[in-house]
Order: C-alpha cells, then structure tokens, then sequence
C-alpha cells in the first residue's frame, strides 16, 4: 500500500486553505454532505457549523471521556456538567486518512462545493447569530493546523468583540507537522500559550506503527513523530490535552506494545500517560464505504488494548493520582 506524502500533501491542502491577506479559513459547509446525516440536529451558522454535544458517557463497555467538558468548566469557572454544547467550525483539509474518520472525506480535500473562505469575524458574526450561543467554540478538522493562523486569529477576534472571558476555545490536532512553528511569529505564539480561556486536545493514531500506519494510510514512521510534537507543543506551555485512537488488530501483542508505547510518552513527560485519554471509535454512516475486515477486527481489538492500557497505568500511578482529574494533573517540570 502506498502510503500519503504528509509533507507536500500538508503544503498543498494549505494552499488551497488559508488567505493570509483577509485573514480567512477554508470552512466546510455541511448541507448535502454525507457528514449531515450522522449529526442529531441541522447544521447552523448557514451550514457552515454545527452544535455538538459532548458527552462524559462513553457508552458501557469504555472509560468516561471528560474532554473537553473538564477543561471547559474549569476556564468557564463553572461546575461541570455529563455534557456540554459546542459551537463547532470544521476546517476542510486534513493530510491524512483514518479509516475511522466521521467526516466524509469529501470534506477533508478542501473541495470548494463544499466549502468557503471565511474570516475569524465572519464566523463569530455566525456564531452570535443565534439564539443562546453555546459557550465553547471548538475548532476542529480536519487537521486545523495546516492553517495555524487559525487558533491565534481567532483569539484576536475574541479579544476585539470582549469575548475572552466568556467564550472558551478548543482545537483539535493530529500532530501531524510542525506548521505552528513554521507560520506563526513570537507574538502569535505567546498569545497562544498566555491565553487563558484555551486549551488544545492532540491526538495519537495508533499504538504502534503498524496500527498508526493502518489507521492514518500515513507513512510509519510518522509515529514517532507525533511525540516529538506533542513535547515541543508542551514546550510552549499550552494546555493540553491527548487522544490516542487504540484501534488494533486483535493480533497486536498488546502487553508488549502498548507499555513500550507509554515508556516513550513518560520519556516526553512523566505524567503525560494521565493526560491521555483512549477515544473509543464508533461507526458512524460516512465510515459505511470504507470498512472492511481488517477495520472490523480492529475495532474489536480496541477493547482488548484499553484493559492493558489501563493495567499499565494502575503499575505507573498511585490510585491519587490516577483518580485526580484530568484537568488537575500538571505537566510542567
Ligand atoms: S486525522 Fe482526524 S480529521 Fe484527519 S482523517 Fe484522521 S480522524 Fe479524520
């Protein structure tokens, strides 16, 4: 199997996504797409958003997910709640493939039927449009770090429409290049890591790099990578946050694979394992034309990689620190 060019698939998608002139965002747009169908109510913001509701319940045979909903109380200052509503803007390009992936790839190659170039004002003027606007905006993909711009723009407009302390920002990451590096300046940065109403979640896709590979359709040895990241994100002090899709093949040698895994996590940060939360992978309609076998087994061999991962965690961690939340556990040295 051929696997994607990340770097010049990355620098491609970005063209098409970003005009640093008006400061805008290719955003999808959902009416008609096949992503529509899966959500529970219309699409809002003139189909170039939608409402999500996050929920703790992951369904009985998974742990309780708190992301974003324990970030987001604590920034909102408010008790937390089983579920939160988030205003949701999707970026339309992402430089890899997962299998399991909820958006219709449709709207991941920055086709323009299915989106639009739009400013961080232009989507707060949707997003206020509303009656009682959800207190989050999440920012998501996609992989909305092709256009880094994205999060510190945001934070701009925020602060220009008095909204920095009541609105809390979220954004996804696949960790998949360095572009914040690359694009953003100093200034950008540092509001980025001072901005006190923001946290990003990152996300691991794979336990190795046979299933990273599998999952992605990205190169393998991508997979390591994706910890160079994450210890260069937490360099600059970001809150942050970390998936990892557990998704296997029933053959994995889970015992082996996934404490190899989490020894070169703790080499990043010794308590970043306790920042990690395993995303239980459902199927979803847009996933229908895409499954095979292989994905099947794959989903089954999720549940068997969660009991060691946890197994692992509970001969790393004290019961403390294990059942502190997530929100609690400090990763700065
Ligand atoms: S990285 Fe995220 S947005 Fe991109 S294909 Fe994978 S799951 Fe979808």
């Amino acid at each position: 199997m051929n696997s994607i060019n990340t770097d010049k698939f990355s620098a491609k998608l970005r063209e098409k996504a970003i005009d640093t002139d008006r400061k805008a965002i290719l955003i999808t747009n959902f009416y008609g797409s096949s992503q529509e169908n899966d959500f529970t109510k219309p699409p809002n913001c003139n189909g170039f958003g939608r409402v999500r509701h996050f929920r703790l319940d992951a369904g009985k045979d998974w742990i309780p997910n708190p992301l974003p909903i324990l970030p987001a109380a604590k920034a909102l200052g408010v008790k937390a709640d089983s579920v939160i509503r988030a205003q949701v803007f999707q970026s339309s390009i992402c430089n890899w493939r997962c299998w399991y992936c909820f958006v219709d790839f449709k709207l991941l190659s920055g086709n323009s039927n299915y989106a639009s170039l739009l400013t961080c004002d232009e989507m707060i003027d949707l997003y206020l449009d509303q009656d009682d606007p959800p207190p989050m905006l999440d920012l998501t993909g996609g992989q909305p770090d092709l256009t880094p711009e994205w999060v510190p723009w945001m934070m701009k407009t925020l602060q220009e429409r008095g909204l920095e302390d009541k609105v809390f920002l979220w954004s996804d990451d696949n960790l998949s290049n360095d572009y914040l590096w690359r694009f953003l300046d100093d200034e950008q940065i540092s509001l980025m890591s001072s901005y006190k109403m923001y946290s990003r979640v990152c996300c691991f896709k794979g336990i190795d790099e046979k299933s990273f590979s599998l999952n992605t359709k990205a190169d393998p040895k991508l997979f390591s990578n994706q910890l160079e990241l994450c210890k260069r994100l937490l360099e600059i002090n970001l809150d942050l946050y970390c998936y990892i899709t557990l998704v296997a093949t029933t053959d994995t040698d889970f015992h082996m694979v996934i404490p190899k895994f989490i020894d070169k996590v703790q080499k990043v940060n010794e308590m970043l394992p306790l920042r990690i939360l395993p995303l239980r992978i459902f199927k979803y309609s847009t996933m229908n034309p895409r499954m095979t076998s292989d994905f099947e087994n794959m989903i089954e061999g999720q549940h068997r990689a969660l009991d060691v991962w946890q197994s692992e965690l509970v001969k790393r961690f004290s019961s403390e620190q294990i059942s502190l939340p997530i929100t609690e556990i400090k990763l700065k040295n």
